[in-house]
């Protein structure tokens, strides 16, 4: 293979604390065939940022550059986190556009791509993650780069009736055009992509996910549904048991169920109607007063955003809410943990939860979901309660799927998890851990990488 270029927002060292299944997927294509990776420091200056500041760990070169104060607030909090991340969850509602912001977000794509452009070889493959980015292909073929580009967007594609809301949608979208292939996540974000490309630059998109321009412009769309690595998570879920955060875990249950649930503190994942399905369930179904707890962890992000203040500020109401009216002296219903952990702690968490409440209102795929399957024992699996929103649904179909805005509906999947015979546990179970088996984070990195490398 050609050398490997990744060009992200964020760019994850090997070994950083915070480095997931994809960070160790994408450092360990670097690491075979020599790659750089480029993006955001994570580091804000008040000048002018200067160029880009190199430093090479094994076979990959990592190359960063600063933001300034005025485009971390117009690319970074502005536009990418406050126009496009909740249009492309299908929240409008808390879509907030300025001309200034869009500005912000060209700007920082055309400073990328002139300081990417004077790193490339001819024969370079790159590929561009996600929403930060979409502009990125575009403009460094105006700097005249003739390389394979590809990008993958990690959220969803919403349907076009949704895109159109956002003011300059056609101008911003038409850049995708300028890539070999365009990866989503899931069939149904493909195929948003080809209906608005027939409604908006009246295109064709054949069955091979080919989209056809009127000018003859041709580039490929295809879904690739991001993973895990199945045996890491599990082998870390084994080796948890005898860990001390483990342990003073399942000793703080005596011998209650756990119901468990991971996401960032972000609206898209559905946690106030988590919070009310579980305080329903409790009404509905008082037997299990008493002998179920519910864990959020829930790791504070964009913390700056007005937003995600108002939503922390609304569960902190809520979880005291309904611990206050359902607790007794020996139990409480909901623990709600802002702090993040290790993936390897996690992966214990998930293994003592008997249910994995995964809901989102939308998601491109969760991965949570992905990893609670993949930390279960097989003799005694817990069971996934899903939402249908997430992409992940569409893979995990032996999950109980529910639709996160249906108090009762979730509420009945709990409790049928809770009574759910062994038998059917460790079917469904298997289904689900068979297929990760065989579409891990790896044959996701490939395949993305085959068809690059073949349009
Ligand atoms: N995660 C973690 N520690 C935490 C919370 C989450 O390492 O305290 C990881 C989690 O294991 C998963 C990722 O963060 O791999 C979240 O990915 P997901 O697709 O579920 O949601 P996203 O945050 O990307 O929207």
């Amino acid at each position: 293979m050609t050398r490997l270029v990744i060009v992200s927002n964020r760019v994850s060292k090997p070994r950083e604390t915070r480095a997931g299944g994809l960070a160790s997927a994408l450092n360990s294509a670097l690491n075979e065939h020599g790659g750089l990776w480029f993006g955001w420091s994570g580091n804000v200056v008040s000048d002018v940022p200067a160029g880009v500041s190199r430093e090479r760990i094994g076979e990959i070169d990592y190359a960063l550059t600063d933001l300034s104060e005025s485009e971390y607030s117009t690319y970074y909090q502005g536009f990418s986190n406050r126009t496009l991340w909740p249009l492309l969850h299908y929240r409008p509602d808390l879509l907030d556009f300025r001309r200034e912001n869009l500005s912000g977000y060209r700007a920082v794509n055309r400073r990328f791509a002139e300081l990417l452009a004077p790193q490339l070889r001819s024969d370079d493959t790159i590929w561009v993650h996600d929403y930060h980015l979409i502009p990125l292909g575009q403009e460094l073929r105006a700097l005249g780069i003739k390389a394979r580009i590809g990008f993958f967007l990690h959220v969803p594609f919403p349907s076009p009736e949704v895109l159109m809301m956002l003011p300059g949608h056609r101008p911003l979208l038409k850049t995708l055009c300028a890539y070999d292939l365009v990866g989503t996540q899931t069939d149904s974000d493909q195929r948003a992509l080809c209906e608005y490309s027939g409604r908006e630059w009246g295109a064709t998109c054949d069955d091979s996910g080919m989209v056809s321009l009127s000018d003859g412009h041709r580039f490929r769309c295809m879904a690739f549904p991001i993973s895990i690595d199945p045996g890491l998570i599990s082998r870390n879920a084994d080796l948890a048991r005898t860990s001390k955060a483990h342990r003073s875990l399942v000793d703080s249950l005596s011998g209650r169920e756990l119901a468990i649930s991971v996401d960032r503190l972000d609206y898209s994942k559905g946690l106030p109607e988590r919070f009310e399905a579980f305080a329903h369930f409790l009404d509905s179904y008082p037997q299990h007063r008493g002998q179920l707890s519910m864990m959020q962890i829930a790791p504070v992000t964009r913390g700056d955003v007005p937003e995600y203040q108002e939503l922390r500020a609304r569960l902190e109401q809520l979880a005291g809410a309904i611990n206050g009216r359902y607790a007794e002296p020996d139990w409480m219903p909901i623990r709600y943990i802002n702090r993040s952990f290790h993936q390897a702690n996690l992966a214990g968490f998930y293994r003592s939860a008997r249910v994995g409440l995964v809901t989102p209102l939308r998601d491109g795929m969760n991965l949570v979901a992905k990893e609670y399957v993949a930390a279960q024992s097989a003799e005694d699996p817990g069971v996934l309660v899903l939402s249908r929103f997430a992409g992940a649904a569409r893979e995990l179909t032996d999950a109980l799927l529910v639709n996160p805005y249906d108090a009762d509906d979730t509420s009945n999947a709990i409790h049928a998890a809770l009574e759910m015979p062994i038998e059917e546990r460790r079917r469904r179970w298997q289904a689900m851990s068979a297929h990760l088996r065989q579409h891990t984070i790896v044959d996701w990195r490939e395949s993305f990488l085959d068809v690059l490398l073949d349009s």
